[in-house]
């Protein structure tokens, strides 16, 4: 059987969420090899064995840590000449967008970014995307070299599939471009304690509606009684009520969660086009003819500072 590359996105060896989902993936098409770089590389075995991969490739060097991309795209075009892969798969983060694009150049294949599905095909992997705005949705294949594909988080399932996971050392030599680019100093980001933006199954979204920063905290309660992330429309943010990191739609960030609840945000085009693919839309706006309502499954007309803390109220209830 082919065997497929997955690019495995871990915190100190703590497998997230979108690289399970990739290996659910990855079984349609194969048997998954997974590729860990990184403090912690090593550990991150059990969880990936669990899901489906037969073999974890890992490495681990200062290089990862100290310089930007180009160590880890030495390292995963390593494993895809060892192991002549049928497919090359990554989450579709920021980072790992990067290194995908940059191992496609260098091994002269064809990329697909953000995909939402995958499924196997008579001539390779064919992809789902969501384009213009989500308006269309278009089945896409690689036709020269072996396919790279990123994956928008939560478009799979994770799937228990136990499998052997063997650990192996990957053999990494870097090239002289991996260390053009030193990282200097590195600033964590506040801990909200709520899921990242873009990985989590709930998210909860304000928008000018909310009326003030101080406001935002009706938002943050439904968020927190649902474990969901919060997010915002471009108006709130560029009316300085929450960060830029929170922003959802064309110059923000993308999300595809099973749930988006969108608070007094009317539903332009550049919001609807980072979230349109959430699998339950839910609104809650004043105004009836918002255009939102055109894509929601759900629709509460109404003041939001009425209808939110009841929502949060009840759904505390239900929880106990
Ligand atoms: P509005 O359009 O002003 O809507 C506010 C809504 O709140 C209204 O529907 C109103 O009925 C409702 N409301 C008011 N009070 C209440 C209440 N008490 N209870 C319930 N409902 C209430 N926008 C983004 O979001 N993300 C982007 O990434 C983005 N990128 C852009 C890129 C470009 C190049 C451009 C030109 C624009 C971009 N925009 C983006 C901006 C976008 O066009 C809209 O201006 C923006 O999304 C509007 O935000 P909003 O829905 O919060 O505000």
């Amino acid at each position: 059987m082919a065997e497929v590359l997955v690019y495995v996105d871990h915190v100190d060896g703590a497998v997230r969420k979108p690289t399970l989902e990739l290996l659910t993936l990855a079984r349609r098409l194969g048997e998954p090899v997974a590729v860990a770089l990184g403090p912690g590389a090593e550990n991150t075995a059990p969880a990936l064995a669990e899901h489906g991969a037969v073999k974890v490739l890992t490495a681990d060097a200062a290089e990862f840590g100290d310089y930007l991309v180009v160590p880890k795209v030495d390292a995963l075009q390593a494993a895809y000449e060892a192991i002549s892969p049928a497919a090359v798969l990554l989450p579709s983060s920021a980072e790992a967008k990067e290194i995908a694009a940059r191992l496609a150049v260098r091994i002269g294949s064809g990329i697909i970014t953000d995909a939402v599905d995958l499924e196997a095909g008579d001539q390779g992997p064919v992809a789902t995307q969501s384009v213009f705005a989500a308006a269309f949705s278009t089945r896409t294949r690689v036709s020269k070299g072996t396919p790279v594909i990123t994956v928008k988080p939560n478009s799979a399932p994770v799937e228990a599939a136990p499998a052997a996971g063997a650990v192996e050392a990957l053999t990494v030599s870097f090239s002289e471009k991996a260390t053009g680019t030193k990282i200097v100093s590195r600033t964590p980001r506040e801990s909200t304690g709520r899921p990242e933006l873009t990985e989590a199954a709930i998210v909860v979204s304000g928008g000018r509606g909310v009326n003030g920063a101080e406001n935002f905290a009706v938002i943050e309660a439904l968020a927190d009684s649902l474990g969901a992330a919060v997010g915002a429309s471009r108006a709130a943010v560029d009316a300085g009520w929450y960060p830029h990191s929170s922003q959802v739609g064309q110059t923000g960030k993308s999300v595809s969660p099973q749930l988006y609840i969108a608070s007094g945000i009317s539903g332009a085009i550049q919001h609807r086009a980072g979230m349109q693919t959430s699998k339950t839309i839910v609104a809650i706006n004043k105004d009836a003819e918002a255009p939102i309502f055109d894509l929601v499954d759900y629709g509460v007309v109404g003041d939001l500072f009425e209808v939110v803390p009841q929502l949060t109220d009840e759904i505390k209830v239900r929880k106990g």
